[in-house]
């Protein structure tokens, strides 16, 4: 089944790459999308060492007004908790997680993930962004999560930081095994 599922969201994904630039693309038919790339990493029930997950971050998450360069930098956020950039580090602290970038766009994003060579990333951005992402990311599993934008586009974004925290619970391997469903090890 989740085979199938894989083929089936293969043979979507030029649909979703072509949908993610055209500028009026449906943000349900985006997130639709993400949600099923999602629930399919979920399903294969993989759980990763922490240091082998990285955490992208869009560098529209940043406060404005905030002076430190973090794109590519991450490790200079001060942490004041302005902005969520702050939050995702401490929680990728928290649950010892090998990466955190912020990046500029998709083709920072690509190369940071090239750079890292994760076996999961967890990715935060819009719809668009996402979609693309998950679409062109080839071997690599991607997890989708969706900033919100109280402040308009690409500005002072947010995350739900609970929903990174419970990406990282349901796709950190704890206790230091490699829990292959096939393994019968959870
Ligand atoms: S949490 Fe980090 S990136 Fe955000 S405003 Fe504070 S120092 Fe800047």
């Amino acid at each position: 089944m989740i085979r199938l599922a894989r083929a089936g969201q293969r043979f979507v994904s030029p649909l979703v790459l072509a949908a993610s630039h055209m500028r009026k693309a449906s943000g349900g038919i985006l997130r639709f999308y993400i949600d099923r790339n999602n629930r399919m990493v979920a399903a294969e029930a993989k759980r990763y060492p922490p240091k082998d997950i990285l955490i992208l971050l869009p560098h529209c998450l940043q406060y404005s007004e905030c002076g430190i360069r973090v794109t590519g930098a991450a490790a200079n956020c001060r942490r004041c908790m302005r902005c969520k950039i702050g939050g995702v580090l401490a929680l990728a602290d928290k649950h010892d997680v090998g990466g955190v970038r912020v990046v500029s766009g998709g083709t920072s994003a690509r190369q940071a993930a090239a750079d890292a060579n994760p076996a999961l990333i967890i990715a935060v951005a819009c719809e668009r962004d996402l979609s693309s992402g998950i679409a062109d990311t080839r071997g690599t599993p991607v997890v989708g999560i969706v900033n919100v934008c109280p402040n308009g586009p690409c500005r002072n974004t947010d995350v739900d930081l609970a929903a990174v925290e419970a990406a990282l619970e349901t796709h950190i391997l704890n206790g230091g095994f490699l829990c292959e469903p096939d393994a019968g090890q959870q």
